[in-house]
């Protein structure tokens, strides 16, 4: 009974780093791969495309952090400038 515990041990070893090296190729192809980074023990695949984080935009004039896709825009030289509300775009058009 001991032997078949460590076949079955040495298989779910064997069968995990197999796992492991078929997702180090599935990610070399779909895009390129982060550092080496599987002491984390879980994926944390930092690949394009997956939104893992919001990129926050601050509105210039009272400092609120704002999602841009959400945000009231205005473009201004070129560069998209994201407000909390319209009356801060306001204030930042009467400057
Ligand atoms: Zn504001």
């Amino acid at each position: 009974m001991a032997r078949f515990i460590l076949l079955l041990v040495l298989f779910v070893v064997i069968a995990r780093t197999f796992w492991r090296f078929i997702d180090a190729i599935l990610r070399g192809v779909a895009g390129p791969a982060p550092p080496f980074d599987s002491a984390q023990g879980q994926h944390r695949g930092r690949r394009p495309g997956q939104q893992s984080a919001v990129k926050m935009s601050q509105c210039p004039v009272c400092g609120t952090y704002v999602v841009p896709g959400k945000a009231i825009s205005m473009v201004s030289g070129g560069t998209p400038i994201y407000f909390d509300s319209e009356k801060c775009r306001a204030e930042y058009q009467s400057r």
